[in-house]
């Protein structure tokens, strides 16, 4: 079924969309093999995270485990300037990092905000998912939480992280000028038995304002899973993913019937028609329907995901929005 139609019938239809059991082998991808794993991240970095993330489940990791293990390789690479320790700072010239973990059929999750001082942020928002009765935790109390907890403080400025910080000042000797674009690790994995878990990681915008938290860490914006309908995740423009809650959005179009590319796109036709900046707005999103069906979908060019099934990964240029649907006026 084309996009187009996908709209015009959920449009005749109300929200009478089809079941998603009869967008089984429709294009877009291909329904999964029984068993079958699936693995979906964003930005080229997102192989090695897929594939610590299958190592983890062939070592008898759980799915928990093995999308806490998958971006926690980006989290240690210091040549990622996004996540984890190499993340660019604040204006304050502190980094400040963001992570979420989220399991698709417990629904239990975890989440940090702005915690400082840890290379693993997402570890630290996996015990906040296995031993603190709440669900997200910010700025000191995060990094008290993480202390009790036994993880070690670490540096988490890089040599090459300080050099751009410097030069940046030396543009804005003030520390006030705007805040830069930057690519989070996001990854979705499907196990053979069916279980969807999420994972988030991120420095979040270089140059932020001390405090600022963007989509990344938050349920349902940067990602959103759910053993019955499946799980997304986002990298982008914070604010704007947050707004039209992001990756929530694309799950409940799974939920009802459309492909995940579909779903995708809608989505970001959501943003683009909710945001004063129309389709300059930097969003892309990656997602496996509960059936196994995967899809990426990217407002603007330069977007990449890594996706792994019959255990090979590959990295894909995903083409940008506008250029896949040119005579799609602005919805
Ligand atoms: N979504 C992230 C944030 O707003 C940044 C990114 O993925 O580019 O913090």
């Amino acid at each position: 079924m084309h996009r187009r139609d996908f709209l015009l019938r959920g449009a005749a239809a109300g929200a009478g969309f089809l079941a998603s059991t009869e967008l089984q082998g429709e294009p877009g991808g291909s329904p999964r093999n029984p068993g079958e794993i699936v693995i979906i991240s964003t930005w080229p970095f997102g192989k090695a995270a897929n594939e610590a993330a299958l190592q983890t489940l062939e070592d008898g990791g759980s799915a928990l485990d093995a999308v806490e293990k998958g971006v926690m390789t980006a989290e240690a690479d210091p040549s990622i300037q996004s996540v984890g320790f190499g993340g660019l700072p604040n204006r304050s010239g502190v980094v400040e990092l963001d992570a979420a973990i989220q399991d698709g059929r417990s629904f239990e999750s975890g989440a940090v905000c702005s915690l400082q001082g840890y290379r693993h942020p997402i570890q630290v928002a996996r015990a906040v998912l296995d031993h603190s009765p709440h669900l997200v935790l910010v700025g000191a109390g995060a990094r008290e939480f993480a202390t009790d907890q036994g993880f070690p403080t670490e540096e988490t400025l890089s040599d090459k992280a300080r050099e751009a910080y410097q030069n940046w000042r030396k543009k804005h000797p003030d520390g006030k000028g705007p805040a830069a674009g930057h690519d989070t690790l996001g990854l979705v994995l499907l196990n053979s038995d069916g279980h969807i878990c999420v994972a988030c990681t991120t420095s979040g915008l270089a140059w932020k304002h001390p405090g600022r938290v963007g989509d990344s860490p938050l349920l349902g914006h940067g990602l959103y899973a759910d053993d019955e309908a499946g799980g997304c995740v986002a990298t982008g423009d914070g604010e704007e993913i947050t707004r039209v809650c992001g990756s929530f959005l694309v799950v409940e179009w799974m939920r009802k019937g459309a492909t995940p590319e579909e779903a995708i796109e809608e989505t970001l036709n959501r943003i683009a028609r909710r945001s004063p900046r129309g389709r300059d707005v930097h969003a892309s999103f990656v997602a496996i329907r509960a059936d196994g069906m995967t899809g990426a979908g990217s407002m603007r060019k330069g977007f990449h995901q890594a996706l792994t099934r019959n255990g090979s990964t590959e990295v894909l240029s995903v083409p940008a929005y506008v250029d896949r649907n040119p005579h799609e006026d602005q919805r």
